[in-house]
């Protein structure tokens, strides 16, 4: 019986899952090949990285490590996972940055850091990062995706407007929408 070099190969793959270590004699008269055929089927098992080569015959590769997940990245604010739909984030002077879930925590948070060199929120229907500092910001609408009052950001007035008629809540600017939250939510350790 006659194998094609990949039936034989997977045959060699099985046989090593069952035994581990094979010496090339022994795979060479169990598929009825020379030596030689063998170790060229090993070199290509090998390059796929499905067996080590030994000497004299093949070892399974250990399955590669699994690489862990990265961690998905938490709200500074609020250490919920970051849903990404509103992502907000603050770039400090020092070169650090600071990610929050939604303009509701990102805006809380830039209380703290009021001296930050930028902050980008998402713009809730484009999806593009926007500066947060000339984006209008529509606060209590039905669309509540973390944090409550939902706060989210539009880089048009226009569009944060055509979104309140749907959606209901309030448009505001930066600077308003900054006073309402500190309004709303003082922080014990902001001093005005
Ligand atoms: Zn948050
Ligand atoms: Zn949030």
């Amino acid at each position: 019986m006659a194998l094609s070099p990949s039936a034989r190969q997977q045959q060699i793959l099985t046989w090593l899952q069952e035994n581990h270590t094979l010496s090339v004699q022994l795979l060479a008269e169990r598929l009825q090949v020379s030596q030689m055929t063998i170790h060229r089927d090993l070199a290509r098992l090998a390059q796929g990285g499905q067996v080590r080569k030994v000497y004299g015959g093949a070892v399974l590769a250990s399955p590669l490590p699994e690489t862990p997940p990265p961690a998905s990245p938490r709200c500074a604010m609020c250490h919920q996972p970051i849903p990404g739909r509103a992502t907000v984030t603050i770039q400090l002077l020092n070169g650090d940055s600071l990610q929050a879930c939604c303009p509701h925590c990102g805006l809380m948070l830039l209380h703290n850091y009021p001296d930050a060199a930028s902050i980008l929120a998402r713009d809730f229907l484009y999806g593009r990062m926007v500066n947060a500092r000339q984006a209008f910001f529509v606060i209590g609408s039905d669309v509540q995706l973390c944090c409550i009052p939902s706060t989210l950001c539009f880089a048009s007035q226009t569009d944060a407007q055509k979104f309140q008629r749907g959606f209901g809540g309030q448009v505001l600017a930066f600077t308003a929408v900054m006073a309402h939250l500190a309004a709303h939510h003082r922080q014990p350790h902001t001093s005005q």
